[in-house]
């Protein structure tokens, strides 16, 4: 079941423009050809769980040019990514890369340098940054992502000392059945092809978005 609630807004403070720059952005290109269906929302399995995430309602607002109470959700940070969205929708908006685009945006506007449009990042917006962050960090260092450290890190630098250290306790057990099985390495990966041929795309990558 989708939960529908009724929200108020004020458009007085609306950023008319909102919705030409996630439309600017690498997979907001369809944003606009939105009209507002719901078949996104009642395929999506995050709304259908309760959430706050509403795929429907979050391009409402973009197109409303509320982009502050977009840009600080958690709404954008709890898609999964599952592309049934995308899968349904009959306007080829491709929901799961505009939500991509809303958190590249999200992040950039936390060092937005006019302090008055500068965005703060919601928790569950810190949290998921920090984990993509280390992430992409653990497969530039290694070649492809290492578990122990990247999880480690993610724990520390998300979490913070000592929080994150406790929070990794309660993992190790759990970690110890991986390992025992085979599903963690114990030692990092040590393939310096791959290494070398990822850190080619990344720097690609950085030299093409600046990012
Ligand atoms: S399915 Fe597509 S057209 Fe319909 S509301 Fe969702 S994004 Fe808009
Ligand atoms: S991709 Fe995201 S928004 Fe789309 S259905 Fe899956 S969880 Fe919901």
């Amino acid at each position: 079941m989708v939960y529908m609630s009724i929200q108020t807004f004020n458009l007085n403070t609306a950023d008319l423009d909102f919705k030409n720059v996630v439309a600017a952005e690498e997979g907001g290109q369809h944003l606009k050809k939105c009209f507002q269906c719901s078949s996104c929302t009642l395929t999506c399995p995050v709304a259908d769980s309760g959430l706050d995430l509403n795929p429907r309602n979050v391009i409402r607002q973009v197109l409303l040019g509320l982009r502050k109470e977009v840009l600080e959700s958690d709404a954008i940070w709890q898609c999964v990514g599952c592309f049934e969205c995308t899968d349904r929708c009959p306007q080829n908006v491709r929901f799961t890369e505009v939500v991509e685009a809303l958190r590249r945006i999200a992040v950039r506007e936390t060092k937005n340098k006019d302090r008055s449009k500068r965005i703060k990042l919601s928790k569950q917006g810190k949290l998921k940054h920090s984990f993509d962050k280390r992430f992409s960090e653990s497969v530039w260092l290694w070649g492809r992502s290492w578990e122990p450290e990247m999880i480690g890190r993610y724990l520390m630098y998300g979490r913070g000392f000592p929080f994150g250290a406790l929070i990794g306790f309660k993992y190790i057990s759990m970690m110890w059945g991986m390992f025992i099985k085979f599903k963690i390495e114990f030692l990092p990966p040590w393939n310096s092809t791959a290494r070398k041929e990822v850190r080619g795309i990344y720097k690609k990558a950085k030299a093409e978005t600046g990012e």
